[in-house]
């Protein structure tokens, strides 16, 4: 699918539908390859991929890696308390933009540039490599997506009942916590229950990455709203560090995991499909959705789609960090 890159220093480990992972050359194998080979420290590289409906397409949208690391990295910074919050404990140990250590330790330029390569500096984090969670840690804040297919036909979403009489696009009476099991490779991932969660990761923990989730959505969508954002939904993933804590990891508040659609329009417009234009690859799934049966390999996107979509990751990081 993907050819890694020779990066000095590292050595490929796995590849994601979006990133690819490396561990340093010189660490053991103890597994094989695979995410789940254990080095102290990760090289995380986000590649221009886009996937939609489970596949991954072509062509890319160019500097898409670079664009969603960025944002990832800004919000980073902001829960390790710019925004004005308590630090939340993340993974990230180096990266292109310094200051931005784990523990608020600035790494300096040697520091970053003898551990990031620099082909593909802009678009890899150097991670703390942790002891990953099975759990995706969903908080809506709007109904939508899988949330609204559960709730027309059941009236819940993940189990949890909401009121009656909500529409595609509405707020929520409060953020909810809707967790899903993070499937094997290849697998569709599967929402769950909170019971569900405790039963995978134990009381403590679950209750532990319902809180700390929430509070991570809630501040999020507090600077997002001051911005004219709405961040309707995202998805976390936590893992646990050598010393047991619980520590926020993968990439954050991106435009791959989050949805986010501008708070006028979601205010004014008059149809759901226009209140939720969101900053996501949904220009991308439209495209599909009206020109693919979804049998066999998906066409190639027109150069329009993807210059459109680079755009609208491009607006959303402007209005973000300014
Ligand atoms: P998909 O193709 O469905 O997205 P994926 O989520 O496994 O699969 P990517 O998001 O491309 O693929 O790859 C990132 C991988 O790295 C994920 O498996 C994620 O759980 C893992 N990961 C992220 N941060 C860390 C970390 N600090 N320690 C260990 N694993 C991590
Ligand atoms: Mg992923």
């Amino acid at each position: 699918m993907t050819t890694p890159l020779d990066l000095p220093g590292w050595r490929h480990v796995y590849s994601g539908k979006v990133r690819d992972l490396y561990v340093p050359s010189d660490s053991s194998t103890s597994s094989g390859g695979g995410p789940d080979d254990r080095a102290d420290r990760m090289l995380v590289v986000a590649s221009d991929r886009v996937s939609a409906f489970d596949h991954v397409l072509s062509p890319g949208i160019p500097g898409k890696g670079e664009l969603l690391t960025t944002l990832s990295l800004w919000w980073f910074d902001q829960l390790a308390g710019a925004d004005g919050g308590r630090g939340i404990p993340n993974h990230l140990v180096a990266s292109h933009t310094l200051g931005l250590g784990r523990d608020g330790v600035a790494n300096t330029p040697d520091d970053v540039t003898s551990l990031i390569p620099a082909t593909v500096t802009g678009r890899a984090m150097v991670v703390k490599s942790l002891e990953m969670m099975p759990i995706e840690c969903v908080v809506r804040g709007y109904l939508t997506g899988s949330g609204w297919a559960e709730y027309v036909q059941h009236g819940t979403v993940c189990g949890i009942r909401l009121p009656g009489d909500l529409a595609n696009g509405d707020r929520l009476p409060a953020p909810i916590f809707t967790p899903a099991y993070k499937a094997p490779m290849g697998e569709h991932d599967e929402n769950i229950s909170f019971d569900q969660t405790v039963q995978l990761v134990g009381p403590d923990r679950a209750e532990e990455l319902r809180d700390l989730s929430l509070e991570i959505y809630e501040r999020a969508a507090r600077t997002a709203e001051d911005r004219g954002l709405i961040l309707a939904d995202t998805k976390f993933e936590f893992g646990v560090d050598d010393g047991g804590v619980m520590t926020l990891a993968d990439e954050v508040l991106t435009s791959d995991s989050s949805r986010y659609w501008d708070a006028g329009t979601w205010a004014t417009a008059s149809t759901p499909h226009e209140r939720m234009a969101s900053f996501d690859k949904q220009i991308v799934r439209d495209w599909l959705a009206a020109n693919w049966d979804r049998s066999g390999v998906p066409p190639e996107l027109p150069d329009e789609i993807v210059e459109r979509t680079a755009d609208r990751y491009r607006e959303l990081l402007g209005r973000l960090t300014g």
